[in-house]
């Protein structure tokens, strides 16, 4: 299996959000990709500028970031030419690498806004190569920029940052420094498409967590009191846990519970509620095993919200 590094750049509405096509915020602009064979090896390259369609003059800090000119990508071929060729050129048996969880969900954006066929019909794996990084360096609630894990790995910065091609190549050279063991284990799931039925729902095991991706659900009521969604099992023992503290909320979009398994001791439940382009909703729910200092700062977190919840009525 090969691996395709991908770096997109786009383009956003040069008014802002006021003139925004709310289908396609960020427009595609160029697509730079390398393919690397499974030991890592660079075999091939992708680099190709894309006309744009819906924004026609660059927004500010695109102009700043990117040195693009608008005459130079008049030129090129619309997007639905240069996805077909880059689609291609991906080849049969491949994953994504891309930095950050951002491109691969505006890629399929901007497909979608095409009409040009989806990738997947659910989630997809692939390798987020800035999460890897952090987990190799050990600080896993970080995330870098790129150019500050090549500066930490001495790579030599030959091009410069923010055009694909390049993007791509100091992607690619950060992922061949991590170790395999760790990609494996660390893998990513793009859920642009969500599982279309309950056969497709995904259920994976990470180090000290476990990840469930649900079904869609015409609301979020219906999501919530879906047996599954609701249900807080021990991630070691896979038995249910006793919960101690409820499902509870702050926002209504992020709900946390605390269980407990006699084996395996205290777990932390997160469920995170997702809207699709259609409406629907998806919840991803994470199941952890967690110490004292994080038992704490649920029960604090809950004990917070009460209060406040407490404030507002009275
Ligand atoms: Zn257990």
């Amino acid at each position: 299996m090969n691996y395709i590094v991908f770096d997109l750049e786009w383009n956003q509405s040069p008014e802002g959000k006021w003139n925004r096509n709310q289908s396609i915020p960020c427009e595609i602009v160029e697509i730079g990709a390398l393919k690397l064979n499974s030991d890592k090896e660079i075999i091939d390259s992708f680099n190709e500028l894309i006309k744009p369609q819906i924004y026609k003059k660059m927004h500010h800090i695109t102009k700043e970031i990117l040195h693009l000119k608008m005459e130079e990508l008049e030129k090129m071929d619309t997007f639905t030419t240069v996805i077909e060729r880059f689609l291609k050129w991906c080849g049969e048996d491949y994953i994504f690498c891309t930095w950050g969880p951002m491109d691969l969900s505006e890629l399929q954006r901007n497909m979608d806004f095409y009409q040009v066929p989806s990738l997947t019909t659910g989630p997809l794996k692939f390798y987020d190569i800035q999460k890897l990084f952090s987990i190799a360096m050990d600080e896993k609630r970080v995330r870098r920029t790129l150019e500050n894990a090549v500066d930490i790995l001495h790579i030599d910065k030959t091009n410069p940052f923010h055009r694909a091609g390049a993007d791509a190549y100091y992607t690619a050279r950060v992922f061949r420094s991590i170790t395999d063991a760790y990609v494996e284990r660390f893998f990513s799931i793009d859920v642009y498409e969500a599982p279309k039925s309950k056969k497709d729902e995904i259920f994976v095991m990470f180090d000290r967590y476990s990840k469930y991706i649900s079904r869609e659900f015409p609301t979020k009521e219906e999501a919530l009191s879906d047996k599954t969604v609701k249900s807080l099992k021990c991630i070691y023992c896979k038995k249910s846990a006793k919960k101690i503290l409820k499902w509870f909320t702050g926002n209504g979009r992020t709900y946390y519970c605390e269980g407990y398994c006699s084996r395996h001791g205290s777990l932390k439940g997160k469920i995170r509620i997702r809207k699709t382009k259609t409406g629907t909703v998806f919840i991803i729910k994470t199941i952890k095993s967690i110490n004292e200092e994080e038992l704490k700062a649920l029960r604090e977190m809950h004990a917070d919200l009460q209060l406040k919840r407490w404030r507002k009525n009275h």
